[in-house]
């Protein structure tokens, strides 16, 4: 909806604000803390309330105003953190899906709530050179499996959780097209300094073509 912008005396016309919002969906969103059988650490600082402090503070509550977040800690008796480094990404939450709900697919979306799935792992993508912050579908069904420790890069634990989320939400990569984004925000990786869906960087804010573009 665009807004115009008038000197008041003379009713010159000098600008143009142009005002934008995506459709509000209000959604409950289930952390579910994974801890495996042999794992001590355990996520207490990324509870929900500090999760959504983090995006009230630092990402002026785009997309998330209304993010209804509940918690949910599973002790996974099966699954060993040592062990499932060697699984593959999928396989890993297939097993979660299994040994929590019985059932090897995500829950997926749901109008009324969606399930997220939060663990430690770290593990490294010798393909991509990376360590892996998570893994989701992206413009797919929900279900999304996110390290929460604070990364090498020195991002936060609630900052990779937004990147997680908005892949979730189907926003790809700032550097790649995909999906319901089909453009290149910044060529280059870690070039837009300040997107949550960039590397590297302050991940602070999402942009209107992300805004407009989410997946419902
Ligand atoms: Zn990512």
């Amino acid at each position: 909806m665009p807004i115009f912008v008038y000197v008041s005396p003379t009713g010159e016309k000098v600008g143009l604000i142009e005002y934008y919002c995506a459709e509000k969906e209000a959604k409950q969103v289930k952390l579910i803390y994974i801890q495996f059988k042999d794992e001590r650490n355990f996520p207490s600082y990324l509870a929900p309330a500090s999760l959504n402090t983090f995006l009230d503070n630092n990402s002026m509550q785009q997309l998330f105003l209304d993010l209804n977040v509940d918690s949910v800690h599973f002790k996974s008796k099966k699954l060993k953190l040592t062990d499932v480094n060697t699984l593959t990404n999928e396989q890993i939450l297939d097993s979660l899906n299994l040994e929590k709900f019985g059932r090897k697919q995500p829950l997926g979306f749901s109008s009324v709530f969606d399930y997220f799935y939060i663990t430690n792992l770290q593990k490294y993508d010798a393909q991509a050179n990376t360590y892996l912050g998570g893994f989701h579908w992206v413009g797919d069904q929900g279900g999304v499996q996110v390290k929460y420790q604070v990364s090498s890069l020195g991002e936060s634990a609630e900052e990779q959780t937004t990147h997680e989320f908005g892949h979730w939400i189907g926003f790809p990569h700032t550097w790649k097209k995909n999906g319901f984004i089909n453009v290149v925000i910044e060529p280059n990786q870690a070039g837009t300094k300040d997107n949550f869906m960039d590397y590297n960087i302050k991940r602070k804010k999402f942009l209107k073509i992300q805004l407009l573009h989410y997946r419902r």
